[in-house]
């Protein structure tokens, strides 16, 4: 409203969103970026690049864009950040939009960067909800581990924003939509970096996309009535009964059809890969539903959590910090209490 204030009655916002994609399928949050970017008002443009990646613009067209810009080339085939950048930054430069929007994934994360550093701009990073002033984007961020927001604006141009996945909500599809698909020759510069093959990081629900989580921490290993096979190291043991506690976890995650997360100290202790943490300094998830397990509540795990709408803890310990940031709590030991919740769940959906 603002932005046609200023323009008597013009919009000219201008918002490019960058598809995110991965063997041929896009991310959620790249859509929930075309409806935060609707949102402000004005066209939205959706931007893919790859090899094939046509077959996502009309799924770009459902969600609300206005126009699509596809950058089709072999040198896309695989996602190297040198490549997209080039191909990018050169898009941008010419077509001049306003504001660039990126999901924070983390090819997102690079690539924003990247492109800011071509074109001479900022990029604020993270981002969970944005207004307009004039025509300037006022981004509020979370601070300080999510204890504090903070809103701020970028003075230099194109505006480039990443915005956190699950903060804007997805738009709902149209199905049929249709609209311009303007193809562009990409010059995606010198192949830097070669791309030898994928590996799975252990499947599952993906944990930034995840309704329901159900995470573990140190507590997952101390099941005292466990006895581990012997020979172990009291290390080996540890973490052979972790994998015991982490069965659990998971089995009732299938039944949830949720993502399964972990603490720290889990992943330190090499019960569960880094790919599975939450927290500061791992992965920033806000789903409908977290459900934390053996985890005492540091204020850097729930840095990553903070954001969940119902939060039920399961700790032994009843003044575990965690039951301060809870719904519901359960004290009581994991190992009673999550393969009973799964019976009754597995009850209730008929499973
Ligand atoms: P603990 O604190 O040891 O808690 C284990 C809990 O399990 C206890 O509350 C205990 O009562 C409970 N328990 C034990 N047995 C059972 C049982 N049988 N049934 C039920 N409950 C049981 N941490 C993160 O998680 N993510 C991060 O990204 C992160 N980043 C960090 C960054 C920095 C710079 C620093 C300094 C720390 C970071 N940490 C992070 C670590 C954080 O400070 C904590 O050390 C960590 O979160 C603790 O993990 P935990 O809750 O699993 O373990």
């Amino acid at each position: 409203e603002t932005c046609r204030q200023d323009h008597g009655g013009e919009n000219l916002m201008k918002a490019w969103v960058y598809i995110d994609h991965f063997k041929g399928e896009a991310v959620a949050a790249s859509w929930e970026a075309i409806g935060a970017a609707k949102a402000l008002g004005g066209d939205v443009t959706a931007v893919l690049l790859g090899a094939g990646a046509e077959a996502l613009a009309n799924a770009a067209f459902e969600y609300g864009a206005d126009e699509v810009v596809l950058g089709d080339d072999s040198a896309l085939a695989d996602f190297r950040v040198e490549n997209y950048a080039t191909a990018l930054s050169a898009l941008v430069s010419n077509a001049t939009p306003n504001l660039l929007l990126f999901p924070t994934t983390s090819r997102g994360r690079e690539l924003a960067g990247m492109v800011a550093i071509d074109l001479n701009t900022g990029v604020l990073v993270d981002v969970v909800a944005m207004e307009l002033d004039g025509e300037k984007v006022v981004a509020t961020r979370p601070i300080y581990a999510g204890k504090l927001l903070e809103k701020t604006v970028c003075n230099a141009s194109p505006q480039i924003v990443t915005l956190r996945g699950r903060a804007f909500a997805k738009p709902e599809a149209t199905a049929g939509a249709t609209g311009t698909i303007t193809k562009v020759d990409v010059n995606a510069g010198d192949e830097k970096s070669t791309v030898e093959g994928y590996a799975e990081a252990g499947g599952g629900v993906s944990l930034t996309d995840a309704g329901v989580i159900v995470s573990g921490g140190r507590g997952v290993s101390n099941n005292p009535n466990l006895t581990a096979p012997d020979g172990m190291s009291d290390e080996e043991a540890e973490v052979w009964r972790a994998q015991q506690g982490f069965a659990l976890i998971t089995d009732l995650a299938s039944t949830l059809g949720a993502a399964v997360g972990a603490s720290r100290a889990a992943v330190d202790a090499n019960y569960i890969p880094y790919a599975n943490q939450v927290g500061q300094t791992g992965k920033v998830v806000s789903p409908d539903l977290y459900i934390a397990n053996g985890i005492s509540g540091a204020i850097q795990h729930i840095a990553g959590m903070r954001n969940s709408k119902v939060i039920v803890a399961i700790n032994k310990d009843a003044d575990a910090p965690i039951f301060k940031s809870a719904r519901y709590g359960v004290v009581g030991d994991l190992f009673e209490i999550v393969p009973a919740l799964n019976e009754a769940m597995k009850a209730k959906l008929g499973k």
